[in-house]
């Protein structure tokens, strides 16, 4: 898919960075991203792919816009009240760029129907705010072979990290991190414990990045990626920390 002069303007800050070629913005261009969560970090992760040019991106969120999702969903404005989040934010996302192909699914993703929306060579942001989702993401992401870029956000601080063992086999999965034997079965939730609305500003950002990183693995245009790491942000300290993420041998989803 050659650029065309629209293209070249349209991104013509991020083609004069070094190391990125208009090779690599026609691999963003031909990307498929499956976004799971139009809310707070979703919102901000959706404008940096819809902008940065980002081709096929489908959003997935089975709920409506509340007044309390203003503070951070930036999307959504006062009077898109009560709309399907999904559509409403492809909407403003086509407004933003037309060229990037955007589909809505106004449903929650389950297990029904998550196998039929991630593909292999796809990469699937997990912007939701439940373990279940995030389990479900990351089992079919391995069974299927895709990537999982994963972030999470609440009161003060954020964390995010890739998921490569769809298809890189020595690769940890989220499960990996989070095994499910803690008896926790939520992290904490922004209705119950807060957030501030740059904290998923910040963190959405990052996700943006982290998935125009996995757009282009394994050439690392944009420094290293996250995969076998966490990112970890506190915005009370402007502390930022990175942990390593190993691959676990007792791992239910991903070992053998
Ligand atoms: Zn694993």
């Amino acid at each position: 898919m050659a650029l065309h002069d629209d293209d070249l303007y349209r991104y013509a800050r991020q083609l004069i960075l070094r190391d990125m070629t208009d090779a690599h913005q026609e691999q963003l261009q031909s990307s498929q991203v499956l976004l799971v969560g139009a809310g707070g970090l979703g919102a901000p992760a959706l404008a940096y792919m819809v902008a940065a040019g980002i081709g096929q991106i489908t959003i997935v969120d089975g709920d409506t816009v509340d007044l309390t999702n203003l503070n951070r969903q930036i999307c959504f404005a006062t009077d898109d009240i009560g709309a399907p989040k999904a559509s409403t934010a492809a909407a403003w996302a086509r407004r933003l760029n037309p060229s990037v192909s955007i589909t809505a699914i106004d449903a929650w993703l389950d297990n029904g129907n998550a196998d039929a929306m991630i593909n292999k060579g796809m990469i699937v942001a997990d912007a939701t705010d439940q373990a279940a989702a995030r389990r479900l993401i990351n089992q079919t992401c391995h069974n299927n072979g895709a990537a999982m870029v994963f972030a999470g956000a609440s009161r003060f601080e954020g964390q995010i990290a890739s998921f490569r063992s769809g298809v890189d086999k020595d690769a940890p999965c989220f499960e990996c991190l989070f095994p499910d034997i803690s008896g926790v079965s939520d992290l904490p939730r922004c209705s119950e414990v807060g957030i501030l609305g740059p904290i998923t500003g910040i963190l959405g950002a990052m996700m943006a990045m982290e998935v125009m990183r996995q757009c282009l693995y394994p050439d690392m245009v944009f420094g290293h990626d996250l995969s076998g790491k966490m990112l970890m942000y506190d915005g009370l300290d402007h502390y930022m920390q990175t942990i390593a993420v190993n691959k676990r041998p007792d791992c239910v989803v991903c070992h053998g």
